[in-house]
């Protein structure tokens, strides 16, 4: 039986990761686009490893030019995230897609993101927050122009700020500028780390930028240390099993440390990061992780609880989803 309809909460989601290839392949042909070399015969997103995904990544995100791009965009996206029952989706923004960095641009696609959840919200029920992500492979100077304009649109929609993109290339202490921008500005702090980089780069996360939630994080189970420590600080997980085993991070679902972490009483939640591309849904992380760790519907609450606990989003929103989850155990 399939947990499609299971009200699921997600935390990690790149919005242009997100972005059905079908949608991607109609605005490139609107566009006198050749982006071909983006897709494999059977019309999905074609990469061979991790540095090639971000380059698929980058050129199929080349097609989304305008605010009006990302507002057909958002709509496709939460669409298909509903379908999938999610109920809250927290969406990693990019302003460097977005308008190259500059404020004023920003804050054009942030308003038309946010005008597109308000009617995916209306019309399909899920709720959607807006978290601003500098790319670590473009360097801490695009990330202070990256932090200004997260700083410049912070409110009860853009709460968040986190850092994404290649984790082997530099150090989260670099970046720890833009983080203080953004903390100063009120947005609540996320990180990707301890996915390509080990246990340390989880340590230096946490440390150098002091953030409250790491994104994927498995790494740490190299570490028994490092486990202890996150168990006992509650630091959330934003762990993405489909997306490490697509990419060859670990060879099944039954091998992935998600099933550990849990055991050990780690606060883990479960995200799609790039669904497409990695071939997932939220409905199939559901299912598979049911198969490989006998997960039941109260497993799965106590995920969804954490997830909406950890959430980047106002107290009544809060109270809202957790009423949602309740209703949907009664
Ligand atoms: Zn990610």
């Amino acid at each position: 039986m399939s947990l499609k309809n299971v009200p699921k909460v997600e935390l990690h989601l790149h919005l242009e990761g997100a972005a059905p290839p079908a949608f991607i392949r109609g605005l490139a042909k609107r566009k006198n686009m050749d982006i071909s070399g983006v897709f494999d015969a059977d019309g999905g997103y074609a990469f061979t490893d991790f540095r090639h995904f971000l380059q698929v990544y980058e050129a199929a995100t080349a097609t989304l030019q305008t605010p009006e791009d990302y507002h057909r965009l958002t709509l496709a996206v939460l669409e298909e995230s509903a379908a999938n029952g999610v109920i809250y989706t927290e969406s990693f923004l990019s302003p460097d897609f977005c308008g190259g960095r500059d404020v004023g641009a920003w804050r054009e696609y942030l308003h038309a993101i946010r005008d597109a959840a308000d009617q995916a919200e209306r019309e399909f029920g899920i709720v959607m927050r807006g978290i601003v992500t500098c790319i670590r492979h473009f360097g801490p100077e695009k990330a202070r122009q990256t932090a200004l304009c997260a700083a410049e649109t912070a409110g009860d929609w853009l709460t968040g700020f986190g850092l994404a993109g290649d984790e082997r290339v530099g150090k989260p202490k670099d970046f720890a500028y833009a983080f203080d921008m953004a903390r100063e500005a009120g947005l609540r702090l996320t990180a990707h780390a301890g996915e390509w980089g080990g246990a340390q780069s989880v340590r230096d996360a946490l440390h150098d930028l002091r953030v409250e939630r790491i994104g994927h994080g498995v790494r740490a189970a190299e570490d028994p240390a490092l486990v202890e420590e996150l168990a006992e600080t509650g630091t959330v997980l934003e762990v993405c099993p489909g997306s490490n085993i697509a990419l060859g991070l670990f060879r099944s679902w039954r091998s992935h440390p998600i099933g550990g972490f849990f055991d050990k009483g780690l606060k883990v939640t479960v995200s799609t990061d790039d669904p497409p591309f990695f071939h997932t849904s939220m409905t199939r992380e559901y299912d598979r992780l049911a198969d490989a760790f006998g997960w039941d519907d109260a497993v799965f609450t106590t995920l969804n609880t954490t997830a909406v606990n950890a959430a980047f989003c106002d107290d009544d929103t809060r109270a809202a989803l957790l009423r949602r989850l309740e209703k949907s155990d009664a």
